[in-house]
């Protein structure tokens, strides 16, 4: 029996509402299977457990973190966090670089009956999580931005060997895992950023070498924009760095549907945290009409890529009737929220995954 440790850290808004359902999902993947079983711990973060405890990510959440196997973490709405109150930090930021977690992995799939710009798509894009220019999380102490005088605010950019090297490392293991075009496409603006963008890009290109067996291209960030909205289809798996990758992988999400349809996963050498993309979206929260699909496809990745480190057959498996599963609510029986042009709420979309899972041969 394999036994996974995995935190439930519920976030803010919409995440009250779509976590509870990705940990459904996954409870009834993982109990078809004799041979494996997690073990939920629950931890407070964000606003509710700033009401509770006064800290928006409490020394007792974190610490219990380096126990666990991984974690689900839903969206923070740190925008509406006290501002001037040093406990109600914003916790996404602090966890990706506490944690080492390198590199974040975020596909955009589309799906025949899912209205969307544009129909099989299926890309995987991977950005550099920990530094760049977010000055949330590029510096040892300090931030990565500053104001000498009112009237001057400098932001500085870092580039690291070690990350990129992790991040371009993901990237073609995972070109080599999928059944796809075996690609990787690197994206950069080395014209400009000669040091920075030169030094991600000279790396990605010594760790092409050890994946002979996968294609490698390099494309400039501006013309990569306008390729991945034109067709998105000729891409694979793509890496760049953190901020880049930011706003392309809302740009990639979209093409396919939204930002509900939009998953992740943060990993690092130790640890992996499934944390989608979009965020806490106060406008829809409380009204049961958030899409699930964003958060049960992060657990999902969650699965498969623990899994994969673990050498787990059932594991692997189990996270492969989600993927089933959702495509038979997504393709068959369309029962899909409001932004998807359906009727359902949160909790059906979430039922009838389920449902769909359970009555798998
Ligand atoms: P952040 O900067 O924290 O990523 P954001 O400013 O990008 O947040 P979101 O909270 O992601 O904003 O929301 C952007 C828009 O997308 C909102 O109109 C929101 O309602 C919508 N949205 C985000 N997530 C979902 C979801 N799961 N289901 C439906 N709509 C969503």
């Amino acid at each position: 029996m394999t036994e996974y440790r995995l935190g439930i850290l519920k976030g803010d808004d919409i995440g009250l509402e779509i976590v509870p359902v990705a940990v459904k999902v996954l409870q009834s993947a993982v109990e078809r299977y004799k041979d494996i079983k997690i073990n939920w711990v629950e931890l407070p973060i964000g606003y509710p457990s700033y009401l509770e405890t006064g800290e928006t990510l409490p020394v007792k959440t974190l610490s219990k973190l380096y126990e666990l196997d991984g974690w689900i973490l839903g969206p923070i709405g740190h925008m509406a966090y006290p501002q001037n109150d040093p406990k109600a930090v914003n916790p996404h930021p602090i966890l990706r670089k506490k944690f080492d977690l390198v590199s974040n992995i975020r596909p955009a799939k589309s799906y025949p009956f899912i209205s969307s710009l544009h129909k099989e798509v299926d890309v995987v894009i991977i950005r550099e999580n920990n530094e760049g220019f977010q000055p949330d999380r590029n510096m040892h102490k300090g931030l990565g931005e500053f104001m000498p005088t009112p009237d001057l605010a400098l932001s500085v950019r870092v580039i690291t060997k070690r990350n990129s090297e992790m991040a371009a490392r993901a990237a073609f293991e995972i070109a080599r895992q999928r059944n796809g075009m075996k690609k990787v496409s690197a994206i950069h603006k080395n014209t400009v950023f000669k040091l920075g963008c030169g030094l991600f890009i000279d790396t990605c290109r010594e760790v092409a070498k050890e994946f002979p067996d996968i294609s490698f291209e390099t494309v400039v960030v501006d013309t990569f924009a306008m390729k991945l909205a034109m067709r998105p289809q000729n891409f694979d798996v793509v890496v760049t760095t953190n901020m880049f990758g930011d706003i392309l992988t809302d740009l990639a999400a979209g093409l396919v549907g939204g930002l509900g349809m939009a998953p992740g996963l943060c990993v690092g050498p130790h640890y992996v945290m499934a944390q989608a993309t979009h965020g806490s979206a106060p406008d829809i929260a409380g009204k049961q009409i958030a899409n699930p699909y964003a958060m049960i496809m992060s657990a999902q990745m969650l699965l498969s890529w623990l899994g994969n480190q673990k050498g787990d057959i059932s594991a692997i498996q189990a996270s492969e009737d989600i993927v089933l599963g959702v495509e038979k609510v997504l393709n068959e029986l369309r029962l899909v929220t409001p932004d998807l042009g359906g009727e359902a709420s949160t909790e059906e979309m979430g039922t009838a995954i389920c449902e769909a899972i359970k009555s798998m041969a």
